[in-house]
């Protein structure tokens, strides 16, 4: 198995390609037969001509690439699975979570389906981490747009015609995403407060130089992998009304309060938007998997009577797609590297591996990763 077929993204709004000609010239020196299908990185700002440099075939369709192909690699579950042999491996990005029935018919059709956001957070996995490659552009750029639709500038400034107070932006949930969005918002000259229900991000909130809100909320913690605990409805409504005040204060608030493989908590009400400024931008982050503020809308931009703008900012690296392809395509140069066999010249599938125990959702025909059986 070394034959490796990108596919051109069909999804609406989508800027990225999972592959750039820099990792398939790796891959192809590494022993990897490469294809593209044409227009694959069309979008991006990558020719068909630039990948049959870096040595691969570009395939006139994807039917021909699924014909040629041992393994799948693009940033989206595709729409359906027509055309894909048995026994090939289909690496993407698949919501594994909301996507239950996909992955019984890519079990039932045999095909082996690894899903990129399950790959662990491990120090070993880090590197094809697409969740962390791509938050921490989306919060970089979070704070770009905010600073775009704010009537105001961020830093301060003196002037003999007058001072300018700094914008105040408040940070909720400081993960990938948020800390970058810490960073990059005080690099720009913000004054800057954060929360996070995970007690030990209070630290790297400080390192950022930034402020820490602090709500006591209880018992929290995180699991294993470093991810946050669901709260209960009344430790929501402890933060809320903690909160409260601070996005009243705030010019912008970036939210970015996620937890793994649930509905993310609604932390601003309608009541909260009501009370804050106008001209005042909210970011939601998490508005795709159910959004952290009521009303935000995964499509667009939402102007409220009283002046405030709510985005819901639904992937916010495909804004930025050089950049956002060039990581996604180096987490899964890695990935391909790390199970390269060299003396069978092939992809090794090794199950007992505790990075493809944690990513291989089908095989042999069936489910096999535990938390979906
Ligand atoms: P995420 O996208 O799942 O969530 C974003 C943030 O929201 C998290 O920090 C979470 O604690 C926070 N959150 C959840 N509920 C909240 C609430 N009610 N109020 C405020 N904040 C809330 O998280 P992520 O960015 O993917 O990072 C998850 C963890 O994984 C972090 O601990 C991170 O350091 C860790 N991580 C480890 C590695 C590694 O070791 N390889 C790589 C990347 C991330």
């Amino acid at each position: 198995m070394n034959k490796v077929f990108l596919c051109r993204e069909t999804q609406k709004g989508e800027t990225r390609v999972a592959l750039i000609p820099a990792d398939i010239k790796a891959l192809t020196a590494l022993g990897y037969e490469c294809a593209v299908q044409s227009g694959a990185g069309a979008v991006t700002g990558y020719t068909d001509g630039e990948y049959e440099t870096a040595g691969a075939a570009v395939m006139p369709s994807l039917e021909a690439g699924y014909g040629f192909a041992d393994i799948i690699v693009r940033i989206n579950k595709p729409e359906d699975i027509n055309g894909i042999r048995k026994n090939t491996l289909h690496i993407s990005s698949f919501d594994v979570f909301n996507e239950k029935a996909a992955i019984q018919a890519y079990a039932e059709a045999g095909i082996r389906l690894v899903s990129l956001e399950m790959i662990p957070r491990t120090t070993l996995a880090q590197k094809m981490d697409i969740l962390s490659s791509q938050a921490s552009l989306a919060g970089y750029y979070a704070v770009v747009l905010a600073a775009s639709r704010l009537p105001k500038i961020l830093p301060m400034m003196m002037t003999p015609s007058g001072t300018i107070s700094p914008a105040r932006f408040f940070i909720i949930g400081v993960g990938v995403a948020g800390l970058q969005a810490i960073a990059t918002a005080k690099r720009l000259g913000a004054r800057v407060e954060a929360f996070d229900t995970r007690p030990v991000v209070e630290e790297q909130v400080k390192s950022l130089g930034a402020k820490f809100v602090k709500i006591d909320l209880g018992e929290m913690g995180q699991t294993e992998q470093g991810y946050a605990k669901e709260l209960t409805p009344e430790q929501i409504e402890i933060q809320r009304k903690a909160q409260a005040k601070v996005c009243a204060q705030s010019d912008v608030v970036i939210t970015t309060a996620k937890v793994f493989g649930r509905k993310a908590p609604v932390l601003l009400t309608k009541e909260m938007t009501a009370d804050m400024k106008p001209g005042s931008v909210i970011i939601d982050m998490a508005v795709g998997t159910g959004g952290n503020v009521e009303g935000s809308d995964p499509k667009g931009d939402v102007m409220l009577d009283n002046g405030v703008l709510i985005i819901g900012g639904d992937s916010l690296e495909r804004f930025i797609p050089k950049d956002a392809s060039n990581m996604f395509s180096g987490n899964i140069a890695a990935f391909l590297t790390h199970f390269w066999d060299a003396e069978s010249k092939s992809i090794k599938l090794t199950a007992a591996d505790e990075i493809m125990k944690g990513c291989l959702i089908t095989a042999d025909g069936r489910i096999v990763h535990e938390r979906f059986i």
